[in-house]
């Protein structure tokens, strides 16, 4: 038995558009490199790729205007240039035993014309931990006889951001985001064993496993 959601909310989530490269999967060091890129000096582009490292995946901000420690003309210049893009959620199933499956949606990020994909995340809480289970490939090439994707073709890797970005949104609908609020469908969100804290303060997702579709080895 499982619950459905109703998620139009979130078709206003940003999708990549002409011009504009998201952030979203870059390592620390290519984040310096993209920010030099449109002119800074070398220091103060580690100093800000530390700044937005920290609002991307400690605060889970997706707007830049949110990063109030830096000031509002470079947020313009950084809103003009990029964006800090996640998958669209298509579906979000809610079992009984807190289980919750997402299916997700990206545009090739290189060719945002070509029809969209669609992929599979899923969280399983348990007492003291939550797993998130993310794919790495549209399809796989191999054909484990139990696995239902393994019955479809490859279509393409998914991007470094595109992994990165099933976490993220994850993280968001599961409020574990400072600031964040847990889900109120009744699914299980356990908090960490020894956490000590309030549901709130601690970790929805605990573990993060690469057992979703595709083999991530061939990625
Ligand atoms: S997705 Fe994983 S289990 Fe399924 S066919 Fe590919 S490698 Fe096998």
């Amino acid at each position: 038995m499982s619950i459905s959601l109703d998620l139009d909310h979130h078709a206003h989530l940003d999708r990549p558009k002409s011009g504009r490269t998201s952030l979203v999967g870059l390592m620390k060091p290519e984040l310096r490199d993209t920010l030099m890129g449109i002119g800074l000096d070398e220091r103060e582009a580690k100093m800000r790729a530390s700044q937005l490292w920290n609002w991307i995946y400690h605060n889970g901000v997706t707007d830049f205007d949110r990063m109030s420690n830096i000031q509002k003309g470079f947020r313009q210049k950084l809103s003009d240039t990029f964006l800090l893009d996640r998958p669209e959620i298509v579906t979000e199933q809610v079992s009984m035993d807190g289980t919750r499956k997402w299916l997700f949606r990206f545009r090739d990020p290189k060719n945002p014309l070509l029809p969209p994909v669609e992929v599979e995340t899923v969280y399983i809480p348990e007492e003291g931990r939550g797993t998130l289970c993310v794919s790495s490939q549209v399809g796989c090439t191999l054909t484990c006889s139990f696995c239902h994707t393994g019955t479809q073709r490859l279509v393409r890797n998914l991007t470094a951001g595109e992994i990165l970005g099933q976490i993220l949104m994850a993280r968001e609908r599961l409020g574990d985001f400072p600031g964040g609020v847990r889900p109120d469908d009744g699914g299980l969100v356990p908090a960490p064993r020894g956490s000590g804290g309030s549901e709130g303060d601690s970790r929805a997702i605990t573990n993060v496993v690469m057992m979703g579709m595709g083999e991530p080895l061939y990625n």
